[in-house]
């Protein structure tokens, strides 16, 4: 009896694997084709200047509607990306494309600089000459663009990487570390390398500003930021609470749901026309009054 049960339930395990090693290589081959069947979109999260919300920059997110399997979130088919090496072809697209708009926005005078997510495995001497191409085909100006790097690219083969960032920042780029806090580095990491900017995460932000430890975390690393000369962005901002404490305490920039959420080009683009038309509205203001 004992053994038949143990039989059932490892059928039932192998058939559970079975099904998600078919769901991940239904996944793999329908990413294949994403590129090619122009099934990858952009979509960018303003951010904000916390003491006055004054709209300074957006983070690029991509994102895949499969014809077949609808949309996938980032947090599902980047990692499948990077396991198969397909993040290459896709962060170049990703690059290129971020890029060309930026430079568009800015040929229709609503400049704004632009974060792009770049992968660990996307860190190779490659990555340098692809950044100085995507910006000298578009004419983009380096110091519109961001590059933002997780902390475990800090951990691997340190003096190639830091010798890398040096290159990518020599030519005007800014470097953000994403996701800080998540990871094992440790703030003494930080000052070895050329980073000019800290995302703190957004687990660390939830429960703000109840929960003591998240607010003691947080403090310490705007601490840290500050001595190392480091400009501060907050993630996933959700609360009029959350801001007032972030701002409080002397982080600089936030992005998240209370502001907005991640937008489609048109709307990103309605966006950026309405912060110009309030900056210039006073000054039309003053001109016809005289
Ligand atoms: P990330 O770079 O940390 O991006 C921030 C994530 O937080 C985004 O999820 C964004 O939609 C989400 N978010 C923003 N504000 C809020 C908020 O107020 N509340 C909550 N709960 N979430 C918020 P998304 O777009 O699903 O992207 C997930 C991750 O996928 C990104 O995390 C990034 O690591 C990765 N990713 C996205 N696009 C790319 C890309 O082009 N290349 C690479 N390599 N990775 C990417
Ligand atoms: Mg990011
Ligand atoms: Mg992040
Ligand atoms: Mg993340």
């Amino acid at each position: 009896h004992a053994k038949a049960q143990g039989r059932n339930r490892s059928q039932f395990f192998t058939r559970e694997i079975n099904d998600s090693l078919a769901q991940r290589l239904q996944m793999e081959q329908a990413l294949r084709q994403a590129l090619a069947n122009d099934e990858l979109s952009l979509n960018y999260q303003p951010q904000y200047r916390l003491s006055d919300g004054a709209l300074i920059g957006c983070e690029v997110l991509l994102r895949w509607h499969s014809a077949e399997l609808g949309p996938v979130g980032p947090d599902r088919f980047v990692p499948l990306a990077e396991e198969t090496g397909m993040i290459g072809a896709i962060g170049h697209w990703v690059l290129r494309s971020a890029c060309l708009q930026a430079a568009l926005w800015r040929a229709q005078g609503l400049e704004i600089p632009v974060a792009v997510n770049v992968s660990a495995c996307q860190l190779t001497p490659g990555l340098v000459n692809e950044v100085a191409g995507a910006l000298a085909e578009t004419r983009l100006p380096a110091g519109l663009l961001t590059l933002e790097l997780t902390e475990t690219v800090l951990m691997q083969r340190q003096d190639e990487t830091r010798a890398l960032l040096h290159e990518l920042r020599a030519l005007g780029v800014g470097l953000a570390m994403d996701d800080f806090g998540t990871g094992y580095s440790s703030l003494a990491y930080l000052k070895r390398f050329p980073i000019d900017k800290l995302k703190i995460d957004r687990a660390f932000v939830h429960g703000l500003p109840a929960d003591g430890d998240g607010c003691a975390i947080i403090r310490a690393v705007l601490e840290v930021a500050r001595h190392l000369g480091l400009a501060t962005v907050a993630e996933g901002i959700e609360t009029p609470e959350q801001h007032a404490f972030l701002n409080g305490i002397g982080c600089e920039e936030g992005q998240g749901y209370l502001f907005a959420r991640p937008l489609p080009v048109d709307a990103m683009t309605d966006l950026l026309l309405a912060a110009r038309a309030q900056e210039v509205e006073p000054a039309l203001c003053q001109g016809s009054s005289r």
